[in-house]
């Protein structure tokens, strides 16, 4: 086991110009603390910038050498990267399009080249670090690309990679010009995570679309390996917000707080400035609240925080000073002597201020338009040692899929905001304190040490997966081996399945069959004593006879339906029943009524439903609806439904290749067993082989067999050595 390396745009630390020299603040926050249990550790690492533009050498290396002692290592940007990489494409591009903010997006090929240009930065000086065994662990959408580019470089390296803010729904992210090298980039990890489902949905739909990749349970199948998707919700340091909450230095701020506002009820309102907060809909909302319920006046206060954050972009200013105005007009339209609506605060304040507020607070009003997880509404939670305590929560944020007991509105619904305050303050304290307490028992538990040994547990499951089901690429060294042993053995049983390993794959049940060269090869090889060939196909029985008939050869089809022997009677598989089909076959043909481009292909024992013409997407989900409404038909009839490459196939339960292969394994036993085949129905087959001879799957993908060798172009190649002895 190598060592792990956390990447991240930002190191967790503030360095500061000061008259004295540079000062380094290591950052407290939630990420940095469950994470410090990994990068802490001796050997391990953190790389990324640390957040100062500096172009004096002697600077830069005193830098690196104070982080060197905290485990980390910078990357330094210059301040025309920060300009087009950060504030440009990150914050401009990336950030407004994630949070469906579409109209403020920035397309500029400028910022992407710089975009392109920091990840290369970032694989660079990671490459200096990494070795094969280690774990990396890249986090966030400033680094999309980062994944991909180390990759090339590291094949054999375990990466995860887990983005902090939402990923848009397809219809939204193909806006961008520059998607597809986008996902690409991400799946050059081997773990993707999300805070939500619904994120990780958006992604595998993006991938689908866009990428034109596939999935099946959240893995995405690439040619090389599958990476895993999953939905990882990120917790809080829960201990530490509930001991900071009863901390001296809290209680003693609360009482000089209260001192001065008095006892009025506190509504809550903590965020970064960001269109995505929905900060002024929330003060509209806290208005018409005023308006609808006067008797409030005076009565409750809402404290609204609110933290600078990118004000270099121009978009953030606009939202700056319209936030300004809207308390103006509020806190100038209803104040009272010593009574105003709104505190308003443009700044940041210490954890145990946070902490006091957060005590304080009768309600939390947390309501952005768009957030990926929203920490606030967690430390609110974990801060309200009494239990007593309304959580107001934007369905729109990541979080709200974990906390049901808050009262979930959405935050576009000004009026179902202003109710929401209205239940709130009214809502009895049992009723609090229940609420409260299933939101506190989760949290607690699924906190951030929590998130961080789930995420990097899956990341080894994965790559565990990925370990064993690599299969090892054919070389000319290892074809020349077995080679030798084909040459060497006296009998030989040879299982060779048709479309995508003799031949290019062609799904069409009207293909048009072998080729000449394909045909010499299968003369040749049949012609030799010393060779039993069995053509192990999915396909049935009147086409293989029509393709090999002139061959001496046995066919197993209708993946291990029918059977022949050369020579022999076709003979089907005992047990082996149709009187299922008049039932199936019109459900099915249901299904292509309402599916334009889909059509059912009749064999004699199976059915099978075609969909490689549908519009991508529609197929997919015709896919599951046909899958379920199958599985539901099928039960106790010993019939199976199979999921192939654009088909789906219903047939007996107890035939499959391997099934089949087996009969031939236990009938001839031969020095020399080989089987070759490219698809799902082929691992069967290499499951019985597995044991008794060499199992060669054609293409990279996971797969039972032992080797594996590129395209339809290598096995010819490899059964022309057989023919030639070279
Ligand atoms: N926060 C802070 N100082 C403040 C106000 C807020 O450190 O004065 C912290 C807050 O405690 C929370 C984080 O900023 O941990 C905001 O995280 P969240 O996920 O809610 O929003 P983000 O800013 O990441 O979009």
């Amino acid at each position: 086991m190598g060592k792990k390396i956390i990447v991240s745009n930002r190191l967790p630390i503030k360095i500061k110009q000061t008259a004295s020299g540079l000062s380094y603040q290591t950052s407290e926050g939630g990420l940095a603390t469950g994470l410090g249990s990994i990068y802490k550790e001796d050997g391990n690492l953190w790389l990324g910038w640390p957040g100062i533009v500096s172009e004096d050498e002697e600077e830069k290396a005193s830098i690196t050498k104070h982080l060197k002692t905290e485990q980390m290592r910078p990357v330094f940007l210059t301040e025309e990267e920060v300009k087009d990489f950060y504030e440009g494409f990150s914050n401009e591009t990336l950030w407004p399009n994630f949070h469906y903010f579409s109209q403020y997006t920035v397309y500029d090929e400028k910022m992407w080249e710089a975009y392109q240009a920091v990840n290369q930065k970032f694989c660079s000086q990671l490459l200096e670090l990494v070795e094969d065994d280690d774990v990396v662990w890249i986090h966030d959408y400033q680094l999309l690309l980062l994944p991909e580019y180390v990759r090339k470089h590291r094949p054999k390296i375990s990466i995860g990679f887990f983005q902090h803010i939402p990923f848009p729904s397809y219809e939204l992210f193909r806006l961008l010009p520059w998607r597809k090298e986008l996902l690409m980039g991400m799946l050059g990890a081997d773990l993707i995570g999300f805070h939500t489902y619904d994120d990780m949905r958006h992604f595998l739909s993006s991938v689908n679309r866009l990428a034109g990749i596939g999935y099946a349970q959240g893995k995405v199948e690439l040619s090389s390996r599958n990476v895993l998707v999953d939905a990882f919700p990120m917790g809080i340091d829960y201990e530490r917000y509930a001991t900071v909450a009863s901390h001296p230095e809290t209680l003693e701020r609360e009482v000089r707080y209260r001192t001065s506002i008095g006892d009025m009820r506190i509504i809550l309102s903590i965020d970064r400035l960001d269109y995505s907060k929905g900060i002024p809909q929330r003060l509209k909302a806290f208005e018409m609240f005023l308006e609808k319920y006067p008797q409030y006046r005076e009565e409750v206060s809402l404290i609204m925080v609110v933290v600078p954050s990118r004000d270099t972009v121009a978009k953030y200013q606009e939202i700056k000073e319209e936030v300004d105005e809207l308390v103006g007009r509020i806190n100038g339209k209803y104040s009272r002597m010593g009574w105003n609506p709104i505190l308003y605060f443009y700044r940041s304040f210490p954890l145990t201020a946070l902490s006091a507020f957060y005590r304080m607070a009768q309600v939390a009003l947390v309501t952005p338009m768009r957030d990926g997880m929203n920490l606030v509404c967690k430390e609110y939670i974990a801060s309200k040692l009494d239990k007593k305590g309304v959580l107001i929560l934007s369905e729109m944020a990541g979080a709200s899929k974990e906390l049901s007991d808050a009262i979930l509105i959405n935050p576009n619904d000004i009026n179902q905001l202003v109710d929401g305050l209205h239940q709130a303050l009214q809502m009895p304290e049992e009723e609090q304190i229940k609420h409260m307490q299933v939101m506190q028992t989760s949290l607690k538990r699924y906190d951030i040490h929590n998130w961080v040994e789930t995420f990097m547990n899956r990341l080894s499951e994965i790559k565990d997966e990925q370990r064993k089901l690599m299969t090892r690429l054919i070389d000319t060294e290892i074809e020349s081996e077995i080679n030798s042993q084909y040459q060497s053995a006296g009998t030989r049983l040879i299982f060779l399945d048709y479309d995508g390993t003799l031949s290019g794959f062609t799904p069409d049940p009207k293909a048009a069959g072998p080729d000449d060269e394909l045909q010499k090869m299968m003369a040749s090889l049949t012609s030799d004593k010393k060779n039993r060939i069995v053509i192990i196909s999915g396909r049935d029985r009147d086409t293989l006879e029509n393709w090999f008939a002139s061959y001496p050869v046995d066919i197993i089809c209708e993946h291990g339906v029918w059977l022949r022997e050369h020579g022999k009677e076709w003979h089907l598989m005992e047990g082996v029943n149709n009187d299922w089909q008049p039932e199936i076959l019109p459900v099915l043909k249901t299904y292509v009524d309402r599916t334009p481009g889909s059509f059912i292909e009749e064999k004699d024992y199976s059915l099978v439903w075609h969909y490689r013409k549908v519009e991508t997407g529609l197929g997919e989900l015709r896919t599951r609806e046909l899958t379920s409404h199958m599985r539901y038909l099928v039960t106790n009839k010993n019939l199976q439904v199979m999921e192939g490459n654009k088909v789906i196939e219903i047939k007996n339960s107890i035939v499959d290749k391997g099934v089949a292969a087996a009969i031939w394994l236990k009938k001839y036993t031969a020095d020399f067993i080989v089987a070759l085949g490219d698809d799902w129905t082929d691992e069967d087959t290499f499951r019985a082989v597995n044991g008794n001879g060499i199992t060669i799957k054609v293409g990279r993908t996971a797969s039972e067999a032992k080797y594996c060798v590129e395209d339809v172009a290598q096995v010819r190649s490899l059964l022309k050595g057989f023919i030639t002895g070279k």
